[in-house]
């Protein structure tokens, strides 16, 4: 690639992320600093862009968003640090055909992760929202793996690597927050919007029938 061109692709990565970042922030996904996003530049090798650490993700600023290779290494000079979760990232772009990946920390999806965790997955089924995972089978039915939320982040990077279920763009961590992604930034926050429904909606079936088993 060109520099020019590779100069052009940041700058879209950026733009991507900001823009984005606004929006899940005002559906009040980003609480307390949290959760992260990153938007893939190329494959081979791997770069992509994602969110700095610690930042209020309620503004922009030009020091938001930082490249990364797959080992989550700045692939440029900066004083800026990388999401501390980027290694998970890493780990969803090459194992799915991701090209924008988002992290969102959810009371929803905390208590979903809970809930399930024994079972290492959730069974999601009968609602309507499971079409906006492009998934349009009469009686759909899809599983979300659940990891626990190991301290160490190295772990945790492979844990959810090696969960990831191709046919469902997402995993959960305990009590923590979800990994959802798409092949681009449209596809992406369709389905965090979907998984962030479905969640709501369950956690308030499972206090309504006072039971996990909801199906
Ligand atoms: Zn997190």
């Amino acid at each position: 690639m060109s520099d020019r061109l590779y100069q052009e692709e940041k700058q879209k990565a950026v733009n991507v992320l900001n823009d984005l970042k606004i929006k899940l922030y005002n559906k009040g996904f980003f609480p307390a600093t949290s959760g992260n996003l990153s938007y893939k530049l190329h494959d081979d090798p791997l770069i992509f862009a994602v969110t700095t650490s610690g930042k209020d993700k309620g503004t922009v600023t030009h020091e938001d968003v930082i490249f990364v290779d797959k080992d989550g290494k700045p692939v440029e000079k900066t004083k800026m640090k990388p999401s501390a979760e980027t290694l998970i990232h890493s780990y969803i772009y090459q194992k799915t055909d991701a090209g924008c990946v988002i992290h969102v920390h959810t009371p929803a999806n905390n208590f979903i992760s809970y809930v399930y965790f024994e079972d290492g997955k959730v069974k999601i089924k009968d609602l309507e929202m499971i079409k906006a995972l492009d998934i349009w089978k009469e009686n759909a039915e899809i599983e979300v793996p659940i990891v626990d939320n190991f301290f160490d982040l190295k772990k945790l990077a492979e844990e959810s690597g090696k969960a990831i279920n191709p046919d469902v763009p997402a995993v959960l961590i305990k009590t923590h927050g979800i990994y959802c992604w798409g092949r681009d930034e449209f596809e992406a926050k369709r389905h965090v919007e979907a998984f962030e429904f479905m969640f709501e909606l369950m956690k308030n079936l499972i206090i309504f029938k006072g039971s996990k088993d909801i199906w």
